[in-house]
């Protein structure tokens, strides 16, 4: 018998590719999304619908969901792991930057949350994947605005959790430290950007995007009456 869809987002680098490629190989047809669609396309995972859509665009990515539903039948679950970390001192940031992060970490992933969460709650089963990060469980240097997104994806997730319970669908945070991606790179604040990479040689190197699919992954596969709330994890040296 075929597997059921899963969405992810954010598929098109770091843990939504590895996710993909991951989930892929278990035998799952996927509905991909990210803006650079040439990168999903390029990974020519089978059973896949790729599609350049914006997080924030609501209506597009329901309509990307509504699609695939019709080729590959309900979405079992949804991977909401697009994000943008633009890390920035508060007094000096550009308004933007933080506009953009709540816009894609916070709306983004509800636009996520909407697309599915009907059509589960109605058939009684599915999954939502939030991913948010230890900087959603406690605050770094510089972090302000990200963090505020994290705090907020952790909230939100517990929050839906209890609230969907009740309809046997699960809501599970996955909170990772540092892992090496391209996260890093859209911050715009070169001394925040070096001082990073230096936590990061310091400890010897971190998480490797597989780890996090890996997590999700595991996460996932439980059967539907067991809800993994919460995985954190880092790198054995991230004291922080
Ligand atoms: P990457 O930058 O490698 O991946 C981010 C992904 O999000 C890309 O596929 C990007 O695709 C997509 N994305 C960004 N903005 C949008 C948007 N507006 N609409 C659709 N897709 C978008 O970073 P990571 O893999 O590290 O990040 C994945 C998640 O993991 C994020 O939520 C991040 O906060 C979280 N995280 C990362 C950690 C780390 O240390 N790397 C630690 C803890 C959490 P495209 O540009 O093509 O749209």
């Amino acid at each position: 018998m075929r597997k059921p869809l899963i969405i992810v987002t954010g598929a098109s680098s770091g843990i939504g590719e590895a996710t993909a490629r991951l989930l892929s190989g278990r035998g799952h047809p996927l509905l991909l999304l990210a803006r650079r669609l040439e990168r999903l396309e390029a990974m020519a995972l089978p059973d896949t619908l790729c599609r350049a859509v914006d997080v924030t665009d609501r209506a597009a990515l329901r309509a990307a969901v509504d699609e695939a539903e019709r080729v590959f039948g309900p979405a079992d679950a949804i991977v909401n792991n697009a994000g943008v970390m633009l890390l920035g001192d508060m007094a000096h940031q550009d308004p933007a930057e933080w506009e953009r992060m709540l816009d894609v970490n916070v709306k983004g992933l509800l636009n996520g949350i909407h697309a599915v969460l009907d059509g589960m709650v109605a058939r009684r089963h599915g999954t939502i994947i939030n991913v948010s990060s230890v900087a959603g469980r406690k605050t770094f240097p510089g972090h302000v605005a990200y963090c505020g997104t994290k705090f907020a994806v952790h909230a939100m997730s517990e929050n839906l959790r209890e609230e969907v319970s009740a309809h046997d669908v699960r809501v599970i945070t996955i909170a990772p430290g540092a892992v090496e991606t391209e996260l890093l790179t859209h911050t715009t604040d070169a001394a925040i950007r070096r001082d990073y990479e230096t936590w990061k040689q310091d400890m010897g190197g971190v998480l490797a995007a597989e780890d996090v699919a890996e997590a999700i992954r595991f996460a996932y596969e439980q059967p539907q009456r067991l809800c993994i709330r919460e995985i954190v994890l880092a790198a054995t040296r991230q004291a922080a």
